[in-house]
């Protein structure tokens, strides 16, 4: 069989296949039609746009990885970080809740769920009647998530969960949960770890507060508590005691999405500071004229396609099967930075107006801070990075 033509165009510094072009152009149309309108609104209501999960849904966007069997469109890692990047474009929130869905909460299950975990889990999830959460981090353990106090014993046949999860994206729009769970307090900190499938509605599981965020601020990020929920074993996601290694798999993908957000808000913001620069006159020209304007725009468009093409490189790896931990890590760390360095251009660009809320820029910088701290902050993005080239040499 012959392989799909691929080609170049100016919106991907990589080869695309006309379908990934396709989509990448469907989903921009999308957001201009369906996003872009409202999602100003959105942040400062700080609101979910829970209306547009099923619109997402149609779009094939809410079960990009997922098995056609199980309603999804059975896409690769290179068409979620296009559908990423592409929302990342209009609105940081949207990107973000498509991110952490497709990747974290269904992503877990895909990756390690049994067919029956599947069955139930992933059709919902890709209509989005069930929104995914995925829930790690804990008011006392970030970074260093194997620290995790979250508890999970046996009880008979059972599971008794408790413990509290915080900053958790779409914590309280979730259908189901994944909550990591402390299940062996004996053996080393990383060993004793098991994953867990949480119903939204099990008895002792509540969300206590939408959290008020800087930026992403029409995603919804919440603080969830556990006490006593009694799961069956049916719940449990994965080998137990196995959970950490399963976790670090789903991160590595999960931030070549970060990444790819990164790059989506950082091309928002400087394609609305170019439209700005050859309109907006000082000294009689168009600022975009003064050489030092023009430079930090151009500055920021190469950090931005070497930022993209890092992305996709992981991406590309991670369909073809390779490993990619290392370049997903290479990848998110410098597309973050370069993304956050493009939008503080961008406001730069527009001077005091940048600044003012009647111009996109101050949500899309709000917004990309996130990508230098989500799924692994920029110091622990060093970290791993660091570890793989001393362990490979
Ligand atoms: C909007 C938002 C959404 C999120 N969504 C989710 C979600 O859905 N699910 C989930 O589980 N989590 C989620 N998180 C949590 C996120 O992954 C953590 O905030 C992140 O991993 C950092 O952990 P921390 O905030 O506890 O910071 P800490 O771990 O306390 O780190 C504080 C600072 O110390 C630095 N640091 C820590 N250890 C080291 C080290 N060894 N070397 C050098 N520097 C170090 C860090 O880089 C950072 O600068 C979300 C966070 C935000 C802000």
């Amino acid at each position: 069989m012959l392989a799909p033509l691929r080609r170049c165009d100016r919106l991907t510094p990589v080869a695309l296949t006309e379908d990934q072009c396709l989509l990448r152009d469907t989903i921009r149309d999308f957001c201009a039609r369906e996003i872009a309108p409202h999602c100003a609104a959105w942040d400062e209501e700080e609101r979910f746009p829970q209306e547009l999960m099923p619109r997402l849904a149609e779009l094939g966007l809410m079960g990009i990885r997922i098995p056609e069997e199980y309603g999804g469109s059975a896409l690769g890692t290179v068409e979620y970080a296009l559908a990423v990047e592409q929302i990342a474009r209009t609105c940081g929130s949207v990107a973000l809740t498509v991110a952490s869905h497709n990747g974290l909460g269904t992503g877990h299950i895909l990756s390690c769920g049994t067919k029956a975990q599947k069955a139930r889990y992933l059709p919902p999830a890709a209509s989005a009647q069930w929104l995914a959460a995925w829930a790690l981090t804990e008011p006392g353990s970030g970074s260093d998530s194997a620290a995790l106090s979250t508890r999970a014993r046996r009880d008979g046949d059972d599971w008794v969960l408790s413990g509290s999860k915080t900053f958790i994206t779409q914590g309280s729009v979730c259908g189901f949960c994944v909550v990591l769970a402390r299940t062996d307090p004996d053996v080393s900190a990383a060993k004793g770890i098991t994953a867990f499938i949480v119903d939204a509605g099990t008895p002792g599981f509540s969300v206590s507060s939408h959290l008020k965020k800087y930026g992403c601020r029409a995603s919804d990020t919440a603080e969830l508590h556990f006490d006593d929920v009694r799961l069956s074993d049916e719940q449990r996601l994965g080998e137990a005691n196995a959970g950490f290694i399963d976790t670090m798999r789903i991160l590595d993908r999960g931030r070549i999405s970060i990444g790819a957000m990164a790059i989506g808000l950082g091309r928002g913001a400087i394609a609305y500071a170019v439209g700005y620069a050859k309109q907006r006159k000082t000294f009689g020209v168009p600022i975009g004229q003064h050489a030092a304007v023009g430079d930090q725009l151009a500055q920021a468009q190469v950090e931005l396609d070497a930022g993209a093409r890092m992305i996709y490189r992981a991406a590309e790896l991670a369909d073809d099967g390779e490993p990619y931990a290392m370049d997903a890590a290479m990848a998110k760390l410098f597309a973050s930075e370069a993304g956050t360095r493009a939008c503080n251009v961008a406001m730069q660009v527009l001077g005091g107006h940048g600044y003012m809320r009647e111009h996109p820029v101050e949500r899309y910088l709000r917004d990309v801070k996130l990508c230098e701290i989500g799924e692994g902050t920029s110091e622990i993005q060093r970290l791993v990075i660091a570890k793989h080239l001393l362990a490979t040499g």
